[in-house]
């Protein structure tokens, strides 16, 4: 499959690089996130979120939502065809009301999965992943702020893979049977 360029690749992004007294801050090469202590990296933040979703009440509920949102932005370190599972997976849940829960994704699971993977083209990630990251999503005071930030931020990453909706809305149609 031919490999689909982002027109946005290149651009200089802009205000990232701010330091604000008295706070510790290194942004992500990635997605921009502004990373403050405790954390060292936005995978630690990540990962932070992760044991939430598996260890409090509520969280789960909008765990694939997570998973896609930071995938999405951190594309250095797989495959550009998971960018395309992500984002169709994005897409299902945003367009489609496809479950964002622990649990209830379905993947590309069956016996052609690995036709199917290989199928995917290969999406080539935007350099401006947009301004809401999972920085700004740790800090929820509890589950019904955390669900109001993901969809935030699932929006924005929708948002900063514009070029690619097209491809994500004929996958996530055919997925989801129409
Ligand atoms: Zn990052």
């Amino acid at each position: 499959m031919p490999r689909i360029p982002s027109p946005f690749r290149g651009r200089v992004r802009e205000g990232v690089n701010r330091k604000r007294e008295g706070v510790l801050i290194e942004p992500c090469h990635e997605c921009g996130a502004e990373i403050r202590d405790p954390y060292k990296t936005c995978k630690e933040i990540f990962e932070a979120i992760l044991v939430k979703d598996y260890s409090e009440l509520g969280y789960a509920a909008v765990h694939q939502l997570v998973v896609d949102c930071y995938v999405l932005q951190h594309p250095v370190g797989h495959s550009p065809r998971s960018n395309a599972y992500h984002i169709m997976n994005l897409c299902g849940i945003l367009e489609h009301g496809r479950n964002p829960g622990a649990g209830t994704n379905d993947g590309i699971k069956g016996t052609d999965q690995e036709a199917k993977y290989r199928a995917f083209p290969e999406l080539e990630a935007p350099e401006d992943q947009g301004p809401v990251t999972v920085a700004d999503v740790v800090g929820a005071n509890d589950l019904e702020e955390h669900k109001t930030l993901m969809q935030k931020w699932a929006k924005s990453v929708w948002e900063a893979w514009a070029f690619h909706q097209d491809w994500a809305r004929q996958a996530a149609r055919e997925r989801e049977g129409g």
